[in-house]
């Protein structure tokens, strides 16, 4: 469960990006973020895994109050919290299995990070992670040799590697054609459903939003002006 509580955050220019944010998203939610661009969603998202820090109010992401962790803590705290990116953040000249390996890199004892050596078990784990993701077959591919959709699976699959319970996502269509936005949105819908794992996106395709997530959270001058099930939305207009 993720708890915001009278949550604010102010850039060090003083830009007010949230302002006074009260929700709870529970386990297994689908959420799209939604709202203009300068809006607050990327700060939004970035507040719950503690790559930004809040200036004001309380956030708690599983039980735990998120502003409290400390250092190895937070590397911890992160394990547990997927993150995809616009920009597939991938190493494009190596093959998809490695990029999905790199997840575990943090498990490995010293030796074997040096060499790079991942274990039967993890390679496992990375292979079933692409299954899941519909791209088994492009395991030993290099994923410049990938189209855009593709890597996004990629990434969607590394972050399944690392066992989440919540995936956040930064516009992670928004750089895909309307047709491989859809497929990448319906993996997304399936591994939010198959695997009861919490997804919270931002998206500026309303149309996509409404149709994938559950709940839309509506966004404007770092305000929650808008917070309900999409299906309400699609009857009321
Ligand atoms: P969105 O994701 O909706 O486009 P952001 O969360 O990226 O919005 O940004 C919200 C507001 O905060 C914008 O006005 C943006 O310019 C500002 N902002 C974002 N990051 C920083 C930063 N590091 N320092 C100062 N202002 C920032
Ligand atoms: P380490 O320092 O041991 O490499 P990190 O803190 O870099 O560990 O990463 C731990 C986890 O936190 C990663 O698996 C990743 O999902 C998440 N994480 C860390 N930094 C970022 C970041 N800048 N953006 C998104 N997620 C991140």
């Amino acid at each position: 469960m993720i708890k915001f509580s009278n949550v604010e955050k102010k850039y060090p220019n003083g830009l007010l990006a949230l302002n006074d944010i009260n929700l709870t998203i529970e386990k297994g939610e689908y959420v799209a973020v939604i709202g203009l661009s300068g809006a607050g969603k990327s700060t939004f998202i970035r507040c719950i895994n503690r790559m930004h820090d809040i200036t004001d109010g309380t956030l708690i992401v599983n039980d735990v109050e998120v502003a409290g962790l400390k250092g190895k803590e937070v590397r911890q705290f992160r394990r547990n919290i997927g993150m995809i990116f616009q920009s597939f953040n991938l190493v494009t000249r190596t093959t998809v299995l490695k990029n999905v390996l790199v997840s575990f890199v943090p498990d490995l004892p010293f030796w074997r990070k040096i060499f790079g050596l991942f274990t039967k078990e993890q390679k496992m784990q990375a292979l079933s992670a692409l299954d899941q993701v519909g791209i088994l077959d492009k395991a030993y591919t290099r994923v410049d040799q990938l189209s855009g959709g593709q890597q996004q699976r990629v990434a969607l699959a590394r972050t399944l590697a690392q066992n989440p319970d919540i995936i956040l996502a930064d516009e992670p269509v928004a750089s895909l054609d309307p047709v491989t936005a859809g497929q990448v949105m319906d993996d997304f819908k399936k591994i939010n459903q198959e695997m009861n794992i919490t997804v919270i996106m931002n998206i500026h395709h309303v149309d996509l939003a409404l149709a994938y997530a559950d709940r839309i959270i509506g966004i404007r001058k770092g305000e929650v002006v808008f917070d309900g099930k999409s299906s309400m939305v699609n009857q009321s207009v």
